[in-house]
């Protein structure tokens, strides 16, 4: 599957895009379609993968530096597809037999204004060009957030406002290239798309994907299940990454947390790779080897 993308360089929304039409032409069984649209117009592009219930997510890229998560999931995509296809095992699992009773929803990209405003600057951005430009400086290489300056992992509703303060307290009050959430919860497309998808189809598990760190959080609040910890340890255990508390800014406000608050079952976040973001795409194959398990795992656990 490495024709699907050129994995020795970083993937932006054409690649992306590009890739995505080769897995729908190749597998049929594939369905592929848009939860909604970025701030700039770009479809936010979702694969199903599977038959069955119930569902599970996996989303990548809420954060502009980290589209090393887009590539696994795409990756993902098409390994998973090509292995139930031939039958073969994967990660000594017999997808085809998985997907016949669990289904998978990936999103690979939800943040595809972020990812183009890091790797080609304003020009990317249309009419607010002028605008991201006076928000980042002209420097778009630490930029996180979307085409509005908002950090989409901070803009869930759970425990907005005491995150809100957090933010305001660390001189955080506005439009920024990291860490602003927003002036309300849910205030962005692409978070709406993505709430509006789990409202829908109230996956069984949710597992966002970030990086870097090595690490997985999987509690948030009291309505965290009693089985959240049994099933990171395992996930952690199927790829030697670590389990983690969350501090400061990244205590609220974040996908995982919502989906935990809103729907009392198992949802988590991972951090792929280490060292320091960007991760370079020299990264990407000896991370996406480690986390290929914790990816087959997760589909049945
Ligand atoms: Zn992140």
């Amino acid at each position: 599957m490495d024709d699907l993308f050129d994995e020795s360089k970083p993937m932006g929304y054409d690649e992306f895009c590009a890739a995505a039409w080769k897995l729908k032409q190749r597998y049929k069984s594939m369905q592929c379609f848009s939860i909604g649209k970025s701030v700039l117009g770009r479809g936010i592009t979702t694969f199903i993968i599977g038959t069955g219930n119930p569902p599970l997510l996996y989303v990548g890229a809420h954060h502009a530096l980290e589209y090393l998560t887009s590539m696994a999931l795409v990756k993902f995509a098409g390994e998973l597809c090509e292995h139930q296809e031939s039958g073969e095992k994967l990660c000594g699992r017999n997808v085809n037999s998985i997907l016949s009773h669990r289904s998978v929803y990936i999103v690979p990209m939800l943040n595809p204004d972020g990812v183009e405003l890091h790797l080609k600057g304003s020009s990317s951005a249309g009419a607010l060009r002028e605008r991201l430009n006076r928000i980042a400086d002209g420097d778009f290489s630490g930029w996180q957030a979307n085409a509005r300056g908002v950090d989409l992992n901070h803009n869930y509703n759970a425990g907005f406002k005491t995150l809100r303060r957090m933010e305001i307290e660390s001189g955080i009050t506005g439009p920024a290239t990291r860490q602003f959430g927003g002036y309300r919860p849910e205030s962005e497309p692409e978070t709406h798309a993505l709430c509006n998808l789990c409202r829908r189809m109230l996956f069984r598990r949710a597992y966002a994907f970030h990086s870097q760190g090595e690490e997985i959080y999987w509690e948030y609040g009291d309505r965290t299940p009693k089985n959240s910890y049994d099933i990171a340890k395992a996930l952690a255990k199927s790829c030697g990454y670590k389990i983690s508390q969350p501090e400061g800014l990244a205590s609220h406000g974040g996908f995982k947390d919502w989906y935990i608050s809103v729907f009392a079952r198992p949802g988590f976040t991972v951090e792929i790779g280490s060292g320091k973001n960007p991760l370079p795409p020299t990264d990407f194959e000896a991370v996406y080897e480690k986390l290929r398990n914790l990816l087959v795992l997760g589909l049945t656990i």
